[in-house]
């Protein structure tokens, strides 16, 4: 299988003036060309901020320690991290664009919406006209079902809150990325319009050839749009394959777990089992495997083994879990 790009051992900290909270830790995950992989965990398991090192763009006081991020572009790969300051300009948006939680407050409120795609193409292509950009934006704002004739001169105020993320997904597209992450593209918004966005992305992904990272920890949305899922929990890596094997097999006890405390409505309400205790403190990791305190399956070596990764016997499924030892399991 072909990727589009490849984690390498990345540990992202943020550092504070008496102590270093390792929000990311020892990432390392390839991301498969042209399909959807969704990045699912509870609130603080580190997805933003390893999404964000795609784009060598982690907020301060945060700090990518170590650790390489390969982009495969056609006939080059080279380290995200390594590109100086001019060259990771022209990366971004270009080869991999984002669209981010609460996109519809990335807008700017005092520019027309053509002004705000206008601004942006100009910034990567000096020399386009706004004859050129116009036909840029009518294309995107078409492919995302929008009027343009309607949204090209409204300001984001005028557009309903499903108007504005299609504005947004239509502005990720503009320079034809080879990468869109998407990080809880539809917070906010209603489910029906959920599912509409959730459908236009799949169309787009399907048609385009769009690889997407997505961001989430609505699991429903996962198994019916995604291809594969990589399951974060306290900074790490802790399942990964494809959305099939992932969800039938379940072999994961997190993960497990995050299945079965999701609500559906053919679910029986009595069946639904959160699981229990909070997601782990930075400040004060738990020793081991990082989710022992709150696992059902937990045994002695749990609180002072850290897990390796392991490939099951299924291949491209890997699993971090001392039940686990690759290729076969002693469960
Ligand atoms: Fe649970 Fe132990 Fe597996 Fe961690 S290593 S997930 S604590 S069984």
């Amino acid at each position: 299988m072909e990727h589009i790009v490849e984690f390498k051992n990345v540990i992202v900290e943020y550092q504070m003036k008496h102590y270093n909270l390792r929000a990311v830790n020892d990432f390392s995950l390839k991301i498969p060309r042209g399909k959807i992989t969704a990045l699912v965990g509870e609130s603080g398991s580190g997805k933003t901020t390893l999404a964000s090192t795609l784009l060598n763009n982690v907020s301060k006081p945060g700090k990518i320690v170590s650790g390489e991020i390969l982009y495969y572009g056609g006939d080059s790969v080279y380290n995200i991290l390594d590109l100086d300051s001019k060259k990771l300009n022209q990366f971004r948006w270009s080869k991999i664009s984002m669209v981010f939680q609460g996109a519809q407050n990335a807008l700017n409120p005092i520019m027309t919406i053509f002004e705000q795609f206008y601004e942006t193409l100009k910034v990567h292509r000096h020399d386009i006209t706004e004859e050129e950009a116009e036909a840029i934006c009518i294309q995107y704002l078409e492919l995302v079902n929008l009027d343009y004739e309607k949204v090209f001169k409204a300001y984001p105020h005028e557009l309903s809150g499903g108007m504005k993320q299609r504005v947004m997904i239509a502005f990720s597209l503009l320079l034809e990325p080879s990468l869109i992450i998407l990080d809880e593209p539809t917070t906010a918004l209603d489910v029906i319009v959920q599912d509409y966005i959730f459908k236009l992305l799949k169309k787009i992904n399907v048609e385009l050839k769009i690889s997407m990272l997505l961001l989430t920890h609505d699991i429903s949305v996962v198994s019916k749009y995604a291809d594969y899922v990589a399951v974060m929990y306290g900074g790490k890596l802790m399942e990964y394959g494809s959305v099939k094997n992932v969800f039938t097999q379940k072999r994961h006890p997190y993960t497990k777990g995050l299945i079965e405390s999701t609500p559906s409505l053919d679910k029986d309400i009595d069946s639904i089992k959160p699981i229990p205790g909070n997601p782990p403190d930075l400040m004060n990791m738990p020793s081991g495997c990082v989710f022992h305190p709150r696992c059902n399956k937990a045994f002695s070596a749990c609180p002072i083994t850290d897990p390796k990764l392991v490939l099951l016997e299924n291949g491209n499924h890997l699993v971090k879990c001392l039940l686990y030892k690759g290729g076969d399991d002693n469960e």
